[in-house]
């Protein structure tokens, strides 16, 4: 390429905010297509890529169904969202999603692969979730990495999400000089690269859990996840 091009290229490009949305995903629910449809509604994506988790190392312990499984779940409930993307990055080189993947490892990919000028990645993340962050491999360096959009969940309180950022990794004093549109009443800290955003009134109380005992003891999930999903459960006989 030479520089001309590539100058023209650059002026072209429209800086993208890519947002991230991982999760054990066991099955996707309306829960996180709500939290993804509220993050989309402020912060305008260009694009959401649901990243089912190979071995979530919190959960490590806990059976989940296999990676293909939660793929397919996860790409039958995006069908009518365009921008909404399901993602392999970490499905591993046999599709399996046998090998661990880390978060930290998987931001570094999406900043790799978007790289143009201006281009932000978001991380969404439940507020459960985001309590647990100082158990993730190289948490610090992740916070600096990505802005973080934090989905309150029922009973944790947004003081509670600042106390796990260590002191030392806040930046700048709450004002934001970027032509952020977003309000700053929902800015649980500015880090010196990167922000912390809590999105409210996305609570629900579904949980993956819920489906997965339902779907054991025969009752119905319909409305918790897509037609499409409940379709999907109930013709693998998963969760039986
Ligand atoms: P499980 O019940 O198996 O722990 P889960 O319902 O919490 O699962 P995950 O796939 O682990 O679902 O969640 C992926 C992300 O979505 C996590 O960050 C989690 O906090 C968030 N999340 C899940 N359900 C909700 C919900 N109802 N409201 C807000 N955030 C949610």
């Amino acid at each position: 390429m030479t520089t001309a091009q590539a100058q023209r290229i650059a002026a072209k490009h429209h800086p993208r905010r890519i947002a991230l949305f991982g999760g054990s995903f066991d099955p996707i629910h309306s829960g996180h297509l709500a939290v993804a449809r509220a993050a989309d509604r402020r912060f305008n994506f260009d694009e959401i890529h649901f990243v089912p988790a190979s071995r979530p190392p919190h959960k490590l312990k806990q059976h989940l169904a296999p990676f293909p499984h939660r793929f397919a779940m996860v790409a039958l409930a995006l069908t009518e969202h365009p921008h909404f993307v399901p993602s392999v990055a970490e499905a591993g080189e046999d599709f399996s999603g046998a090998q661990l993947h880390y978060s930290v490892d998987t931001v570094r990919y999406f900043r790799h692969a978007y790289h143009g000028h201006g281009d932000r990645i978001y991380f969404i993340v439940g507020a459960d979730a985001f309590l647990d962050i100082p158990m993730w491999k190289e948490y610090e360096a992740l916070l600096g990495l990505c802005d973080f959009i934090v989905a309150n969940r029922p009973g944790i309180r947004a003081e509670a999400l600042r106390l796990v950022i260590p002191p030392e990794l806040m930046g700048r004093d709450g004002k934001r000089k970027d032509s952020e549109a977003v309000h700053e009443s929902s800015v649980v800290a500015h880090l010196y690269r990167t922000s912390v955003y809590l999105l409210e009134n996305v609570a629900s109380e579904v949980s993956a859990t819920d489906i997965r005992r339902r779907a054991h003891r025969g009752q119905s999930i319909h409305g918790l996840v897509t037609s499409r999903v409940e379709e999907y459960i109930l013709k693998q006989g998963l969760y039986r």
